[in-house]
This record gives C-alpha cells, sequence and structure tokens, in this order.
C-alpha cells in the first residue's frame, strides 16, 4: 500500500456523490402513492439487472406469474429464482447488489442461500412497510453520501407522481432528484412507458395535434411544463430500438409522412421521420437550457449505440451550448467518446453503469479517459433500480477510482492533491457544472460532517 492511499481513500469515501444516472426512484412513472405495501427479498433480488439477463442463462425465462409475484409469495418467488441467482453468482452486478443487501440487512454467511433467505427476507419487508418506498430510498441515498440523483422519467413524473404527494414529501423529493425527461416516446419509439408518455402529454396540455408543426409545438409545450415542474435534463434511449444516427431529413418531406398518419408508417418512413423530429427536439432542448443524456455504447447490433453518431450534434450551428453526456463509457466505444469529450466543450463522458458491468472494465476505461480526457469532462453515476443495488454501486465507484487514482499516484504521473481534484471532479463538481446546480452545492464538503 503506498502511504498516499490511506488519505486518499478517506477523502474519496467522504466526497459527497451527483449520481448522474437513475432508475431507483420509481423507475419512468414513480412509486405508488401508497408506498409502504411491502417488498421481499426476491423482488428487490429480482427488479435490476437480473431479470434482464435471465433470458439468456435460464429455462423458463419468466416466473409463470402473470400478474407478478407478490410480497406474500416470498417463498415460492424465492425458489423459482435460484436456477437465475445460481447462475449469476459470479458477476460483478450482483456482488454489488449482495453487498448492498447485507449493509442493509446484515446477514451471517457468505451469499444469499436457501438457509439464510427468509432471515434477510423478514428484515427487507418489514423495512420497506415501516419507511416505505421514497423515504427507505432517501435513507439510503444519505447513507451512501448521494445528495443529488438523476431519475429517468416520463411527464407523467413530474406532474402527476408528484402533484399526488403530499407537500413535504414532494420537497423532499424534488430536493433530492434531477429528473430526466426521456424523448423516445415523442419520437414514437422506445419503450412501453413512452406512449403512455406521449399520450398522458395530450391529455395535460389539452392538444391534439394534427400536423407535424403542431406536434412540435406541443413537445414544447411539453418540455416547458417539464422544466417548470423541476425538470433537469433530456434523454435518449433510443439506440436499444435504431441507430443514433439521425440524418437530415427536410421539413417538407417529414410534414408529409407525418400527414400519412404515423402508425401506418413503414419502418424506414417512420425512421426518416424520427430522424427530423429528433433534431427539432434537441434544438428546443437546447433553447430551454436542458442537456441531453444519451445512452451509447450497450446494444445489440453495438454499432447503433456509437457514440460517434453524435458527431452531427456537435456540429450544428443551432445546438451550439447544448451539453451532452455520453452514458455508459459509450462502450464498447469508449475510445469515440472519449475523443468527442476531448473536442467538444459541451461534451462529457459518463462512466456511469460501467463499474457494475465489469470493475474491470471500469478500472481501464477510467484510467484512459484520467490520461486522455480533461477532467472536468468526466461523470459517473449509478444506473440502479433499487437502493440496495445503489449503495453496493456507490461503493464500488468509491473503490474503483481510488484505486485508479492511487496506482498512477504511485506511478509518478500525478500527485495526491491532483488525485483529490480528480476524484472530486468526478463524483461531483462536473455533474454540478452538467446540471447546472447552484454554487453553494459546488464547494462540496464531507456528506458525512
Ligand atoms: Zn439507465
Amino acid at each position: 500500500m503506498t502511504d498516499t492511499r490511506k488519505p486518499l481513500k478517506e477523502f474519496i469515501e467522504h466526497l459527497p456523490f451527483i449520481d448522474t444516472h437513475s432508475h431507483t426512484a420509481g423507475f419512468d412513472l414513480g412509486t405508488p402513492l401508497d408506498d409502504k405495501a411491502g417488498k421481499s427479498l426476491p423482488q428487490v433480488i429480482e427488479n435490476d439487472y437480473l431479470l434482464y439477463l435471465s433470458s439468456s442463462c435460464v429455462v423458463p425465462a419468466r416466473p409463470p406469474v402473470p400478474e407478478g409475484w407478490r410480497v406474500e409469495d416470498a417463498e415460492e418467488h424465492f425458489q423459482s429464482l435460484l436456477p437465475l441467482l445460481d447462475a449469476c453468482r459470479g458477476l460483478s452486478t450482483y456482488a454489488a447488489l449482495r453487498e448492498g443487501i447485507r449493509e442493509l440487512f446484515p446477514f451471517d454467511g457468505e451469499d444469499i442461500t436457501t438457509e439464510n433467505w427468509k432471515a434477510i427476507n423478514e428484515q427487507v419487508v418489514a423495512t420497506y412497510r415501516k419507511h416505505g418506498e421514497r423515504a427507505w430510498h432517501r435513507n439510503v441515498c444519505r447513507k451512501a453520501g448521494i445528495i443529488r440523483q438523476n431519475q429517468m422519467c416520463v411527464l407523467n413524473y413530474v406532474t402527476d407522481h408528484w402533484d399526488a404527494l403530499p407537500e413535504a414529501e414532494r420537497a423532499e423529493q424534488k430536493q433530492l432528484l434531477l429528473p430526466s425527461l426521456v424523448l423516445d416516446g415523442y419520437l414514437f419509439t422506445g419503450f412501453a412507458s413512452g406512449p403512455v408518455g406521449r399520450e398522458r402529454t395530450k391529455q395535460l396540455l389539452e392538444i391534439h395535434p394534427r400536423t407535424r408543426t403542431e406536434y412540435l409545438a406541443m413537445c414544447g409545450d411539453a418540455l416547458d411544463l417539464f422544466k417548470e415542474k423541476g425538470g433537469s435534463t433530456v434523454k435518449l434511449l433510443t439506440a436499444y430500438h435504431r441507430t443514433l444516427k439521425f440524418e437530415m431529413v427536410s421539413d417538407e418531406e417529414a410534414d408529409a409522412l407525418f400527414a400519412k398518419g404515423v402508425e401506418s408508417l413503414e419502418a424506414a418512413d417512420l425512421h426518416r421521420l424520427q430522424d427530423n423530429l429528433c433534431r427539432h427536439l434537441l434544438r428546443m432542448a437546447n433553447q430551454r437550457a436542458l442537456p441531453l443524456q444519451v445512452h451509447t455504447g450497450y446494444s445489440l447490433p453495438s454499432q447503433w449505440a456509437d457514440p460517434e453518431h453524435l458527431l452531427y450534434l456537435f456540429r450544428d450551428p443551432d445546438l451550439q451550448g447544448l451539453k451532452i453526456d455520453l452514458c455508459h463509457s459509450g462502450w464498447p466505444h469508449e475510445g469515440g467518446g472519449m475523443i468527442l469529450a476531448r473536442t467538444y466543450r459541451g461534451c462529457y463522458f459518463n462512466l456511469c453503469w460501467t463499474p457494475l458491468l465489469s470493475p474491470t472494465l471500469a478500472r481501464r476505461i477510467l484510467s484512459e479517459a484520467i490520461d486522455i480526457v480533461p477532467m472536468n469532462k468526466i461523470l459517473i453515476g449509478t444506473d440502479c433500480g433499487t437502493p440496495e443495488m445503489m449503495l453496493g454501486a456507490t461503493w464500488l465507484i468509491r473503490r474503483v477510482i481510488l484505486e485508479v487514482l492511487d496506482q498512477k499516484v504511485a506511478e509518478g504521473q500525478f500527485n495526491l492533491a491532483v488525485a483529490r481534484a480528480i476524484a472530486k471532479s468526478i463524483l461531483f463538481g462536473n455533474a454540478c457544472e452538467f446540471f447546472g446546480l447552484s454554487d453553494d452545492l459546488k464547494a462540496g464538503g464531507d456528506f458525512r460532517a
């Protein structure tokens, strides 16, 4: 151990953290108003990445319960989860979840097993019933040193969901969360919450657009409403469904496509309409000073999510000043992402999720990013769906940053003071700048003080 490692470890463990990427506060639509129904251990385990992986490693892929497992079904649910759990015990994602659970619900033994799961489950159920999902999440954020946290959502989140909360609780949620409006629903793509958000937008604004111009005006009003309600950024998760390469498509062509009826368009035509709409949406976001967070990297085919597809955004005169966060390190195209962040002032290289996916990968990418990209351009985030995983991910992030910086100090690349400055920039200072947070936050003292 180097003699700088101890003070550096101390420093990093006590830095406040602005989590730039999260789904933990109730995913896209928010938690139920009465959030004290409880949660079981198997529900916590299955909530995040394990469910996503299930189709690749176990048969049957999903538990045979169409309406979903209830808290009371914990025994049966846990048994049905075991093959998936056993297949995933070696994953770093699972390790972070397990350690988060261990810290919050202490248990005997090295892992969660058929012997100890019931005792853990009792603690989980009782805790969620006592605090409710939202207060529990805020508690764990305090424990993790997370002082602000991004929350991916649709418009309903900041209107219907927040409006329904009692005033004091709404204030607490607003104090913590930095909502990011997922734009994909407005592009007629994305996941199931997309159309829900789009249809609710029409109702909330009492607009039923008949032309593309009217539709874009509605989207502009939606951005205004989102911002007024405490919205912070916009998000594109497009690459899960199509390429991030948005071509230039004229307004005349797009008008004609829209007039045909979006539902009736062939895939290629819908694609061209999306290309046009996306450019306009991003211009409107820029006019409203809403930074953009883009899902880059992980997708199939991975070329769809290549960050270099976004080059035009930095060259478009109408998008000057737009801050763009390249999420998930752009991996496996992280090199292109780093070149963009090294070249354009508004571009940020974000290692969100990478440490969870693989600490080995994260150490390498962070190490290269620190070498290549100025320290004020690197962001990081957890990208979790439960407080338990989020806590494990936060400790993992702090550890990876420590290991990478400590090695560079040992090699003489920079001294302890620079290492501290880099850690503070990554965990905190750069996110303040990206999200436009106030100066009193920028001071950033010890979150445990
Ligand atoms: Zn995410």
